[in-house]
């Protein structure tokens, strides 16, 4: 299969849900980019050769240029159009029209609770929830044809649920859902580490009962190629705890499978080659790890991490 190059456009920080751990917490006062802007890193993307777009923020879908954007990225010949959204716009039914309408052709929902309490608590905004499900019911009533996925992050205060939330999104008909662990490098999880971000000796059997059910459903499929319409992993975790039973579900090994380049455009910086930033910047493999045989494989942990709770968890898997 032939690798993917993807153009991630931030379109702006600013949002109506409050999420307490937004890695952008401390951006959302940016100003948003103007479409002009947009327009121009679209095209400049597709002269690069990028046909995969995600539109993320902040939330997008409060853009009120969204829709002729979306349509734009078609008009380029974008294959993939995607967008990551908490969903909430997308409760009213003639937006979710519209929008499919335009030329969107694949939805991430963002659903970081299996009930209203924790999801509207870690939202910040009550009904949240409600919204995001009439969201994602409006896709299905559209008989929306595209890839729809979830992404859920995974914090203390829900790490222990994992296992249901897991089951509660894959109910609700996804098989493409991803389980992401918090990234503590900048906005709240940074500022107030010690509130957000979980042990990951703790955190890591709850993920694995998760991950579990992507066997289960028969979602993980063992086989080649790699492609992101089946899927169902976990993200930003040392290989230590997951590698060895679960192969075929860390996203920055299925990554590497299906796509040739992931570049970031944010209103505040531009990252032609996200994977390695993260790899080179906010993630770190300590002294221990060079024992590791997973050590070529593995992006280690975040630097944030590391330098909060140090390096005692880490279990070098023994070369033979
Ligand atoms: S390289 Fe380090 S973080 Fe990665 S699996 Fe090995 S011990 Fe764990």
């Amino acid at each position: 299969m032939e690798k993917t190059k993807k153009t991630v456009i931030v379109a702006g920080y600013q949002c109506n849900n409050q999420c307490q751990f937004c890695i952008n917490s401390q951006k959302r006062d940016f100003p948003m980019k103007d479409s002009a802007l947009i327009k121009k890193e679209m095209m400049s993307a597709r002269k690069r050769g990028n046909n995969f777009l995600e539109l993320i923020g902040g939330e997008t879908t409060i853009r009120p240029d969204i829709l002729d954007l979306i349509s734009f990225a078609k008009k380029l010949g974008f294959e993939r159009i995607t967008m990551a959204t908490n969903g909430r716009m997308l409760s009213y039914f003639e937006f979710s029209k519209n929008i499919i309408k335009a030329g969107l052709n694949s939805v991430i929902f963002s659903i970081h609770g299996h009930n209203a309490r924790l999801h509207d608590y870690l939202t910040g905004v009550p009904g949240s929830f409600k919204q995001l499900l009439g969201g994602i019911h409006n896709f299905k009533k559209l008989n929306f044809k595209g890839v729809m996925g979830t992404n859920t992050t995974i914090v203390k205060q829900n790490y222990k649920y994992l296992p249901q939330i897991g089951k509660f999104v894959y109910n609700f008909g996804f098989n493409n859902s991803e389980f992401i662990f918090v990234d503590p490098s900048s906005g709240a999880p940074h500022q107030y580490f010690n509130k957000f971000v979980p042990k990951i000796s703790k955190a890591a059997r709850y993920i694995r009962k998760c991950l579990d059910l992507g066997e289960k459903y028969k979602i993980v499929e063992k086989r080649e190629p790699y492609c992101y319409n089946n899927n169902w992993s976990v993200r930003y975790v040392p290989l230590c705890y997951f590698q060895e039973y679960y192969p075929d579900q860390i996203s920055e090994s299925r990554e590497v499978e299906i796509y040739k380049n992931v570049e970031h455009l944010a209103p505040d910086y531009q990252d032609f080659n996200a994977t390695k930033g993260r790899r080179e910047i906010g993630r770190i493999k300590t002294k221990k790890c060079q024992e590791c045989k997973l050590y070529s494989k593995c992006e280690g942990i975040w630097r944030e991490y590391i330098k909060n709770y140090g390096d005692k968890e880490l279990k070098p898997i023994q070369k033979k």
